[in-house]
């Protein structure tokens, strides 16, 4: 049907049958082109805000049709994206999408499936617990824990930490979940400087406070001080408290020593979280599997899913021991709804969500398609990409190294040779630079406060990314670094 046909047909007709065939070849040709020049692309788009101005228009009184409001989409709509899919992107921790985890996610939204309860979705239900099943087989987590999948790290730790806060209200005689946290005293809990940033935000949300987390850090680089742990637990007394141990922490990829929290939980009574979100992966490497030592012990682990796992965004996984903790704190009941001792499962009445998308179809798929192998030699590719780019950054005379490298970030600054600098005046310059990145845009990375320095953390966890993407990276930062060197006192 041609757009004027659309017009005239009147609102009855839509939407349309005809449309779907329309949309779906549209749709289908412009991915593959795009997702053939994606190793091309520059890592952001150059001018977002001339190809939005397409889109800033009154609400239509009359549609277009499919067929021409997916054209402006992609017309004006691309060059407002971020190619973030693609193998440049290094800022946050950013993975790509595999080919088999691409079509399956294309699939549950065709199939439009409603995660929430067998019922809805036998296949996206069923696929959750398969998909659970196979991580933990590849993390090495007991096989007989619950686990939710969920949008992402965030929610998978505020899924462990209201299971949490359940059992820490447990053990004060109170029902968190029915009568809620007033009248008893502050939840305790304790983390290195590592903490990341969504487990605070879940403090704030699960009414626990960020300002009751402790930080017990011996250094500037925010490592655990594990004495200072061990005194803290027994000042206590006996009350319980929550450790939450960083599995791969943003800047370094460090980790907290995760079995030696687990000794102090289980000597002194605390829960021990492990917020993996990238981390958790250095499990399937022999040469990094130490790292994670110990998290077999924890009593939640969460990691993500659209990192370094490479199924689309949005994604996340949330392991917790106890079931009936997370069952009385994301219970989901009325009379319309699946009875709480049905047999068959309803991950809504576990976790966060109530509908859902079937997130696990993208999780089986890329399991499937490449198997622990498969994903043992993406993450052993990963580290290779984190040292070549280290050896760049040491055979260069104008960029300086500032931590090791365990996994599959590199943290470093730009220090041009042309002068003496202090730190204050790298800083300012590596801050600079950090922005002047962005504006170009070729790679995306990001700087971040490291021991007190101002530095680069590229994290490598896409799978188009190769050798050349980290050179192209050293080489943009040594051209507009030489640029603002001049400029930047
Ligand atoms: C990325 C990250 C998160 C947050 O994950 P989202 O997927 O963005 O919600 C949490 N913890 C750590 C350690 C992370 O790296």
């Amino acid at each position: 049907m041609s757009p004027e046909a659309h017009r005239t047909a009147g609102p009855q007709a839509f939407p349309s049958r005809d449309e779907i065939t329309e949309a779906l070849r549209l749709v289908a040709a412009e991915a593959e082109a795009y997702l053939d020049r994606l190793d091309r692309l520059p890592a952001l788009p150059s001018r977002p805000e001339e190809s939005l101005l397409a889109f800033d228009e009154p609400l239509p009184e009359e549609g277009e049709g499919a067929a021409a409001a997916l054209r402006r989409l992609i017309d004006h709509g691309l060059g407002a994206a971020g190619n973030t899919a693609g193998p440049r992107c290094f800022h946050f921790v950013i993975g790509g999408s595999t080919p088999a985890a691409l079509g399956a996610d294309l699939l549950a939204s065709t199939l439009d499936q409603i995660a929430y309860t067998w019922i809805t979705s036998p296949l996206g239900v069923g696929l959750e617990q398969i998909s659970l099943s196979w991580l933990k087989d590849l993390f090495g987590l007991p096989a007989a824990w619950p686990g939710v999948l969920t949008t992402g790290a965030t929610m998978a730790n505020f899924v462990c930490l209201a299971a949490a806060r359940q059992w820490w209200g447990e053990r004060q005689g109170a029902d968190v979940s029915e009568q809620g946290l007033s009248g008893l005293p502050a939840v305790p809990v304790f983390a290195s400087g590592h903490l990341h940033a969504s487990d605070v935000k879940c403090l704030s949300l699960l009414g626990i406070g960020r300002q009751n987390a402790r930080i017990l850090a011996r250094d500037a680089v925010g490592r655990l001080d594990l004495q200072r742990l061990e005194s803290a637990l027994r000042d206590l007394d006996g009350k319980p408290s929550i450790l939450i141990a960083i599995a791969g922490e943003v800047n370094a990829g460090e980790f907290d020593p995760i079995d030696a929290m687990a000794d102090l939980a289980g000597r002194y009574g605390a829960w021990l979280h492990v917020d993996g979100a990238f981390g958790l992966f250095a499990a399937l490497s022999d040469r990094t599997k130490a790292l994670v030592h110990g998290v077999e012990r924890a009593d939640s682990v969460t990691a993500d899913g659209h990192k370094w796992l490479n199924v689309p965004y949005d994604c996340g996984f949330a392991f917790v021991r106890d079931l009936g903790l997370l069952g009385k704190a994301f219970a989901y009941t009325a009379a319309y709804l699946p009875r709480p001792d049905d047999p068959r499962p309803t991950p809504g009445a576990i976790g966060p969500e109530s509908s859902r998308r079937a997130r696990s179809l993208a999780i089986w798929a890329t399991l499937r398609a490449y198997g622990r192998a498969g994903y043992r030699a993406l993450v052993e590719r990963h580290l290779d990409l984190a040292q070549h780019l280290a050896r760049r950054v040491d055979e260069a005379p104008d960029f300086e190294r500032l931590a090791e490298v365990p996994l599959n970030i590199v943290c470093f600054r730009y220090r041009p040779t042309d002068r003496d600098r202090d730190d204050a005046a790298l800083d300012r310059l590596n801050a600079r630079l950090g922005e002047e990145v962005l504006r170009d845009g070729r790679v995306l990375v990001g700087t971040t406060r490291y021991a007190g320095r101002t530095a680069f953390r590229p994290a490598i966890v896409n799978w188009r990314s190769r050798p050349k993407d980290l050179d192209t990276l050293i080489a943009v930062l040594r051209e507009l670094g030489q640029r603002l060197a001049g400029e930047v006192a």
